[in-house]
């Protein structure tokens, strides 16, 4: 059984949301502020963080920011209407995703599988290869790690998905369609910073690891895995 940590500080939200995830048969555990969240995933392992925007005692963006450091595990930030900006900070921060309030509790539960069959196609298909390799970059298939000069970076599945798509097919140029639709499943709103986003926080992982650009942006298309700048 999957276990979610729903942080929530309206309870009646909360109740709500862990119910209907209980019946789908989900094993919900609520935190109703940040410190509280950071104690429980402290304390037992979670398949997936759904994380309020605003809270008590510590913020949502907080509490990203902190479990990223050492998990990457999926986590789908839970917005207000109107706080547009804080998507962007959310996929900064390493959100996988986001829902803006109120919405649809079925659209909730179809944003979980859709993360959750992502992991699951990147442990299937690590089956007949559990390295991928380009240069000095190494990317573990089965734990969603990146190696290179012998260190090491935990990824998130949207992460690791797009170097994955990008590192098959290095010196290749992707659009921001195609990458969009590749791992977030759908077509991009206009404008929508997503996958610009993802490359930059990429990028500045990579970086610390290998001390070299491994990106590069063309212009008015997308991006570029390796190859001349
Ligand atoms: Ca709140």
């Amino acid at each position: 059984m999957k276990r979610v940590l729903l942080v929530e500080d309206e309870q009646i939200m909360a109740k709500n949301i862990a119910f209907f995830l209980e019946r789908e048969g989900y094993q919900v555990d609520i935190a109703y502020d940040g410190k509280a969240a950071l104690e429980l995933f402290a304390a037992r392992p979670y398949d997936l963080l759904l994380l309020d925007w605003t809270l008590p005692k510590m913020d949502g963006l907080a509490v990203c920011k902190s479990i990223r450091r050492e998990s990457s595990v999926p986590i789908i930030m839970l917005t207000a209407k109107g706080e547009t900006l804080d998507k962007i900070i959310g996929l900064e921060v390493g959100a996988d995703d986001y829902l803006v309030k109120p919405f649809d509790l079925r659209e909730l539960l179809a944003r979980i599988h859709a993360l959750m069959r992502r992991l699951e196609t990147v442990s299937d298909e690590s089956a007949d290869n559990a390295w991928l390799q380009y240069e000095d970059l190494l990317l573990d298939r089965e734990k969603l790690l990146l190696f290179c000069h012998g260190k090491k970076m935990a990824l998130t599945a949207n992460e690791y998905k797009l170097l994955e798509i990008m590192m098959k097919k290095p010196e290749n140029v992707f659009s921001r369609e195609f990458l969009y639709e590749q791992v977030w499943e759908g077509t991009p709103a206009y404008n929508d910073r997503t996958v610009d986003v993802t490359i930059s926080r990429l990028r500045k992982k990579i970086l610390e690891l290998s001390g070299k650009k491994y990106f590069h942006a063309v212009r008015g298309i997308g991006y570029r895995l390796g190859g001349q700048p």
